[in-house]
């Protein structure tokens, strides 16, 4: 089922809905291991789950492998990140054929991050420039088959900080044929929500998912706001910054906070929340719990089907 179509549901229902994005790990037990937390958070009730592609191309057997595998072994609506980096035309179109014969309705059409080893981001011969010309290549290739979403930045992205351009640039996704859009992490609910009044001044009228980024752990937390270069409130600096080196005390205030996030996004009418999990389970599920978004589990969930990745990781 398209996404666009999930969301149209759960916005007719007038409930809170939200989903979950994983990340392809590197060995073979952590591919096990993920497959057992998605089936376990699977129970959580997610309208659909994510799979990234990996910088580069390295790993994206092992994301249409994992993508086929949470939507016909877990039944999981799932959605399929496609990037254009390292990809020439044959490689996109053979990721497109394996997400199609897997059942998946749903890509997220991203121009990707630059390889590891490459500081700018550079086209191959042959490949796509930007994440738009990949939408209008999902489109042409496969008309209306495919759901297609795109990334916004509320905050500016690596190789842009003017929010203005890239606000043109999102358009241009829109118009290519994007069906709806999920944002880079924030950890500001007011920067959040002016950008969304901006995306709708510029016309466009597709769903907006916010990307939410539950606390792990403090070093983690500036990690990754220091990486996308978000801004982080000055109450939570205040709040985490004591208790730093107290992993639980960290979690349970960053539980609080993010709660207090998401309770701002849904009472301006957000409906729907993306949680990036870092492939873990517990701090989504204490933000959905401050929530009251998860539903009870009064039976205890079965371990996952073992699945031997055919990739022969290590
Ligand atoms: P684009 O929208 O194509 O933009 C890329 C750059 O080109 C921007 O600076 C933009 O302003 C510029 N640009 C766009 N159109 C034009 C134009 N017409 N003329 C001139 N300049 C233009 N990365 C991965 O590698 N794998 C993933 O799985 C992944 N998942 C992500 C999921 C989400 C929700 C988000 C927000 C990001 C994700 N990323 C992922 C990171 C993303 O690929 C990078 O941030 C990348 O730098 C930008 O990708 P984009 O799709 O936004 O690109």
């Amino acid at each position: 089922m398209h996404i666009k179509d999930k969301l149209a549901a759960c916005e007719k229902a007038g409930k809170p809905c939200f989903s979950f994005e994983y990340y392809v790990p590197k060995t073979a037990q952590g591919v096990q291991n993920l497959y057992d937390r998605m089936e376990r958070m699977g129970s959580f009730g997610p309208q659909f789950i994510d799979i990234t592609w990996n910088a580069g191309g390295r790993l994206s057997n092992l994301t249409t492998e994992m993508v086929n595998v949470a939507q016909t072994v877990y039944g999981l609506e799932t959605c399929m990140h496609l990037t254009c980096t390292g990809m020439e035309k044959e490689k996109v179109d053979n990721a497109l054929k394996e997400a199609y014969n897997g059942g998946c309705t749903n890509i997220l059409a991203l121009r990707g991050d630059p390889p590891r080893e490459n500081e700018k981001w550079s086209a191959v011969p042959g490949g796509f420039r930007y994440a738009k010309d990949l939408v209008k290549h999902i489109r042409e290739k496969y008309g209306d088959y495919f759901d297609i979403g795109v990334a916004g930045y509320p905050e500016g992205c690596d190789d842009e900080v003017d929010p203005d351009i890239l606000l043109d640039h999102l358009k241009e996704k829109i118009d290519a044929g994007g069906t709806f859009i999920i944002t880079q992490m924030f950890y500001d609910a007011d920067i959040f929500l002016d950008w969304v009044q901006k995306v709708r001044a510029k016309g466009i009228t597709v769903p907006i998912i916010p990307g939410i980024m539950p606390i792990h752990t403090y070093a983690a937390f500036i990690r990754r706001a220091t990486w996308t270069k978000i801004n982080i409130p000055e109450k939570w600096m205040t709040a985490l910054e004591p208790v730093k080196n107290d992993d639980v005390a960290v979690r349970d205030i960053g539980r609080d906070l993010v709660v207090e996030l998401c309770q701002k996004l849904l009472a301006a009418g957000i409906n729907q929340l993306h949680f990036y999990t870092m492939n873990l389970a517990t701090a989504t599920r204490m933000v959905l719990e401050g929530l009251d978004l998860m539903p009870s589990l009064d039976s205890p969930v079965p371990p996952a089907l073992p699945f031997k990745s055919s990739l022969g990781l290590g």
